[in-house]
């Protein structure tokens, strides 16, 4: 059975008005939350020098750890978009450690989709995105 991670779709169309803004660079920002539930954003500045790629600016990665610790929750993944509308991580994705989650929102024309991975130690694995947890998780 596929992970779901919960995303409420306020914060989703967050990151998709962030990707919009932004393109044709990368928003990014980091994933506050606790487990596989989204509780917050943290928008950052990217200053990646390239247009195709980002880099989290590490005063907002501070700034962002700090406000999780400050809520009793961790920052448990980061997401970007991908103005080339590739719904999957790239080449150059997957820096972090094991279990960190990946949100990339893939811009195709006006549209933004949203795909969730996580971080294992053989690749990625998929995650389904849900803005509420299972009625019947049995
Ligand atoms: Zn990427």
């Amino acid at each position: 059975m596929t992970s779901r991670l919960l995303l409420v779709d306020d914060l989703r169309e967050q990151i998709a008005r962030e990707a919009r803004a932004a393109f044709p660079r990368e928003c990014c920002g980091l994933i506050e939350g606790d487990a596989l539930r989204v509780a917050a954003l943290h928008p950052a500045r990217n200053i990646s020098e390239d247009a195709d790629r980002f880099e989290i600016d590490p005063a907002d990665h501070f700034r962002a750890l700090r406000m999780a610790r400050a809520n009793g929750r961790a920052i448990i993944g980061c997401y970007h978009s991908h103005p080339n509308g590739r719904a999957e991580p790239s080449a150059r994705d997957g820096d972090g450690e094991d279990g960190f989650l990946w949100l990339i929102a893939a811009i195709s024309g006006d549209a933004v989709s949203l795909t969730a991975f996580q971080r294992l130690g053989y690749g990625w694995q998929s995650l389904a995105i849900a803005p509420q947890p299972a009625e019947n998780a049995a």
